[in-house]
């Protein structure tokens, strides 16, 4: 069999184990996800805990078990058109959903298992030295996972720490302008094009 260039399935969970989960890939999913972008709205920052939170929308007929017959699964309704999913054991931060979008959940990207996103440890080859012990890793698809090329609601970002990504982004959601691909803080009133 020709070496794989993509995973038949990836897996996930919070961080009591309580909530696990398998994303497949059958022939006609999408490799690698591209829907998949960061977001520094304060309702993204405040469920994540993160200040970049980043997720990837997949198809939910591909994740299994569904999350929602898990009783450990719990969703927070935090707007008029959307809720975000969370372990009810420990709280660990999962997904979110549009209503109007039931065929696909954003599943917030940290929480897709260590083996995954970095590669097996490969302890056979470890060693030891000054720094302490560096484990080579095996495999891993966190590139692919992971490289978002969107960036929304840049009007909250932190200069000179959350401003500088790669790819497009918007001021706040990407129905409410023009995207750009500089540095939010080099733009001065009366730049712009438009009036
Ligand atoms: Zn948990
Ligand atoms: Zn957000």
């Amino acid at each position: 069999m020709a070496p794989s260039s993509r995973p038949e399935s990836i897996t996930g969970g919070c961080l009591c184990g309580a909530v696990k989960f398998t994303i497949n890939f059958p022939e006609d999913a999408e490799w690698p996800p591209s829907l998949n972008g960061t977001c520094q709205c304060t309702m993204c920052r405040k469920h994540t805990g993160s200040i970049l939170p980043q997720n990837c929308a997949f198809p939910t007929a591909n994740i299994s078990p569904p999350l929602k017959e898990n009783p450990a699964y719990k969703i927070y309704k935090s707007s008029s058109f959307a809720y975000r999913g969370f372990c009810s054991t420990c709280g660990s931060s999962l997904t979110f959903n549009y209503d109007k979008e039931p065929e696909h959940t954003e599943i917030n990207l940290g929480i897709i298992d260590e083996d995954v996103l970095c590669g097996k440890r490969n302890e056979a080859s470890a060693w030891d030295d000054e720094y302490g012990h560096h484990v080579p890793r095996i495999g891993g698809w966190g590139k692919d996972i992971c490289s978002a090329g969107e960036h929304i609601y840049l009007e909250n970002s932190i200069p000179g720490v959350t401003d500088d990504l790669p790819g497009k982004k918007w001021l706040a959601d990407r129905t409410d302008g023009e995207s750009f691909t500089g540095k939010l803080f080099d733009f001065k009133k009366g730049d712009s094009k438009g009036s």
